[in-house]
């Protein structure tokens, strides 16, 4: 039988963890497999953690959610089509959860599929290599200290990419008298109450957690963009300026002259593609974009069929995605689907790249991601969803954000699965200050 190894227990290994689980239902015959996750359990950057830096093991913390963290989109656009929100909560749900929510969701998935089992946790791959024939997985299990050096014919590198902060360095950095952080890092907008916060990037965290500071209290909110400012209607008591240029002490001064005293600065400047563990030839070298180099289907390495990385894409389509890549991927690895000539690979990878290097903004790049999805499940026996549904959801919810920052968690979509349409929730977004899930449940809607 071949053997599988998965790296990664986020919604990505969750997956494709899923997808031999939905195989082996149908009387199919699955693959020995092994998943690591360096965490101590599942549900990837979902599994909030308090911690920064350094886990109790001494390895670095994946975590790079929030307190206070809501679905950033419509539920409905990332809702399982195998497993609906329905079917989870037993009742119909408002469109943007709270963080713990979209966990529960993502876990009572899993938990159904009874695929724990595959799991070694607190587990750390440490290499990745290939000799030709196999490739060889050494793994370190952080509890007893002990390491493994395994063989596999298939890879799936599922581990994400927005846990290795980009961090730039400014001129002043060094004697600024405040705090100076990197939203991996944020855990608590509470910390910047009556603090006046700078906040670098113009990309969904810095969005979010401009936005957080000021719902929970910062006297002021000051962002500054580098490329292209976000332009939303923003509330009194937060402004949009043109990149930091210096610090003179805890005076920030910016590009376009603006100045601001500050007590914080929080750089939402973005994530690496870091896989330290994997072996050169095989390494996926990259940055945040919607497709990513020598990856066919945004999957398969074009110079190894036996290796596959999943959800390494940047992301406004998300769970459904990472099924339809999942659920190809395992179709490769069972020899339900094959591949094209290496001409032909190559030429599919490169009318990708060329429509990417065409899009103009967000409603195209939607667009383009919405047509990725669908070539996807269009090879698949993913069940029944409406992606043409899921990309109008998009295009509302640009609008809608353009036209309140503020309101737009507040709308109701409906469901690409049953049709449901959400309720709208009891609290407006910027009033709702707890975040539980007893607190979102427990209320009738
Ligand atoms: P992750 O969730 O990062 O999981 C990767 C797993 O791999 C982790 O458990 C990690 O421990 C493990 N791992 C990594 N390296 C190793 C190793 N060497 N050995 C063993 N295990 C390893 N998406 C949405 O749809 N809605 C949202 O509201 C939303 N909010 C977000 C908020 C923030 C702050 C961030 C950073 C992202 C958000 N996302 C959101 C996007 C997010 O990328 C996806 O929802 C999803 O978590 C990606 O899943 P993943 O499995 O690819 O990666
Ligand atoms: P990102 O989308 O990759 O954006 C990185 C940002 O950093 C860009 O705006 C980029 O600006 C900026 N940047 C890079 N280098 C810079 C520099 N030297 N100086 C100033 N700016 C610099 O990363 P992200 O915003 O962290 O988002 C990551 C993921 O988290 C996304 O999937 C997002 O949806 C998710 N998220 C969700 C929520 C939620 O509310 N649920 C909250 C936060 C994040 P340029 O455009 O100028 O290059
Ligand atoms: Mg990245």
């Amino acid at each position: 039988m071949s053997k599988v190894a998965i790296i990664g227990s986020g919604p990505c290994g969750l997956s494709i963890l899923r997808s031999f689980h939905q195989a082996e239902l149908k009387g199919e015959k699955i693959p020995e497999i092994t998943c690591f996750d360096k965490q101590s359990d599942w549900g990837g950057l979902w599994n909030y953690s308090w911690r920064t830096g350094s886990d109790q093991y001494g390895d670095t913390v994946p975590n790079s959610m929030y307190r206070y963290l809501w679905s950033n989109g419509p539920k409905e656009c990332l809702e399982f089509a195998d497993y609906t929100f329905d079917e989870h909560f037993g009742k119909a749900i408002p469109s943007f959860p709270p963080r713990e929510v979209l966990y529960d969701y993502i876990l009572g998935r899993a938990k159904k599929s009874d695929v724990k089992k595959y799991i070694r946790f607190d587990t750390i791959v440490t290499s990745v290599s290939h000799n030709g024939k196999e490739f060889s997985i050494k793994s370190k299990d952080k509890k007893n200290n002990s390491l493994l050096n395994e063989k596999f014919d298939n890879v799936v590198v599922a581990t994400g990419h927005f846990s290795i902060p980009f961090i730039p360095e400014y001129e002043g950095m060094k004697s600024f008298p405040g705090r100076i952080l990197h939203s991996h890092d944020f855990r608590d907008a509470e910390e910047f109450r009556g603090k006046n916060v700078i906040v670098l990037g113009s990309s969904y965290s810095a969005e979010d957690i401009a936005l957080q500071c000021y719902k929970y209290g910062a006297s002021s909110v000051t962002i500054g963009y580098r490329n292209n400012p976000m332009g939303f209607k923003w509330p009194s008591g937060m402004k949009e300026v043109h990149y930091l240029d210096r610090l003179e002490g805890k005076k920030a001064v910016f590009k376009d002259g603006h100045t601001q005293d500050a007590d914080a600065i929080v750089l939402c400047t973005g994530y690496l593609h870091h896989f330290p563990f994997i072996e050169d030839k095989l390494k996926l070298e990259t940055n945040n974009r919607l497709y990513p180099p020598k990856l066919y289907k945004g999957v398969v390495w074009q110079d190894n069929h036996s290796l596959f990385y999943l959800g390494m894409q940047d992301q406004f389509h998300t769970f459904n995605m990472f099924d339809a890549q999942a659920w190809y991927v395992r179709d490769l690895i069972v020899n339900k689907a094959s591949l094209p000539t290496d001409a032909e690979i190559s030429e599919d990878i490169s009318q990708w790249m060329a429509k990417e290097g065409k899009l103009e903004d967000p409603l195209q790049m939607i667009d383009f991601q919405t047509e990725y999805t669908k070539d996807l499940c269009s090879m698949v026996d993913y069940p029944e969803i409406d992606m043409e549904l899921i990309r109008k959801h998009f295009h509302d919810w640009e609008h809608h954000k353009e036209d309140d920052i503020l309101q737009y968690r507040n709308k109701s979509f409906s469901s690409a699965v049953t049709g449901t349409v959400a309720p709208l929730h009891h609290t407006n977004w910027l009033d709702a200050m707890d975040d539980s899930m007893e607190t979102f449940m427990n209320t009738k809607f």
